[in-house]
């Protein structure tokens, strides 16, 4: 394997089987999201300077006054994403460096993912291709309107934090799907709106903290 994929010492395949004990002891149950967070190195999704903190469970800094989610939160968001099942079609909102994007392309068929920060998208797109990722399509656009040409999708997770889930998103989750969400601005709350026949049926769960979603592209 490439060397820096490989990685050495704290970006090494021992420390991402570490930080994986950590996340199941920490709760996350569904063992495909776990094998593919053993899969993906984290470290070459992050500056150089920040790659031995990488596995750690913390967020971190990926310039443009973002950050990649901890390892737990996107563990946490794809589990939810994925209820125990295969997915077929996935929308991410706010790829950031293509973290969780990588993620989700071991999780569903097809990976769409929607980024407003071209510069960030240009990295991710680097990473992905880095790690031969050929499932996953990326768009430099607002992800308040989802992505049109692809819906409808199995699950919708957003990567930033919505006061008001935007309708056109909503619209573009499949009968029996989901969205996965931080919700909130100040507080914020893990959240999953499942599309029923009656209706869409939201579930609260523990308070989170995200970078605001932001309208426009730049
Ligand atoms: N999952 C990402 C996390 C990135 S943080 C990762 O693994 O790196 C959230 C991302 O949402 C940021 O990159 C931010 O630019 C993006 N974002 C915020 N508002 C957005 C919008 N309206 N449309 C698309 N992306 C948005």
């Amino acid at each position: 394997m490439h060397s820096r994929l490989g990685g050495i010492g704290m970006t090494s395949q021992r420390t991402r089987v570490r930080m994986i004990e950590r996340l199941r002891k920490d709760g996350i149950k569904d063992e495909v999201v776990l094998s593919a967070m053993g899969e993906i190195p984290r470290h070459i999704f992050v500056d150089e300077a920040l790659a031995s903190r990488a596995y750690e469970d913390m967020s971190l800094p990926l310039g443009f006054g973002q950050t990649i989610s901890s390892p737990f939160l996107v563990a946490r968001m794809c589990e939810l994403a994925r209820a125990g099942k295969k997915l077929n079609k996935v929308l991410e909102i706010g790829g950031g460096c293509g973290y969780q994007t990588a993620i989700l392309s071991r999780l569903a068929t097809e990976v769409y993912s929607v980024e407003r920060v071209a510069s960030l998208l240009y990295k991710a797109r680097g990473h992905l291709r880095e790690l031969r990722v050929g499932n996953a399509k990326l768009k430099h656009a607002d992800g308040h309107f989802g992505y049109t040409t692809a819906a409808p999708f199995d699950a919708i997770i957003l990567a930033a934090a919505a006061t008001h889930v935007p309708d056109e998103l909503k619209e573009q989750v499949m009968l029996g799907g989901r969205m996965v969400l931080p919700k909130g601005s100040e507080t914020q709350h893990l959240c999953v709106i499942e599309r029923t026949v009656d209706g869409f049926v939201e579930t609260i769960l523990n308070e989170v903290k995200f970078v605001p979603l932001v309208p426009g592209v730049v």
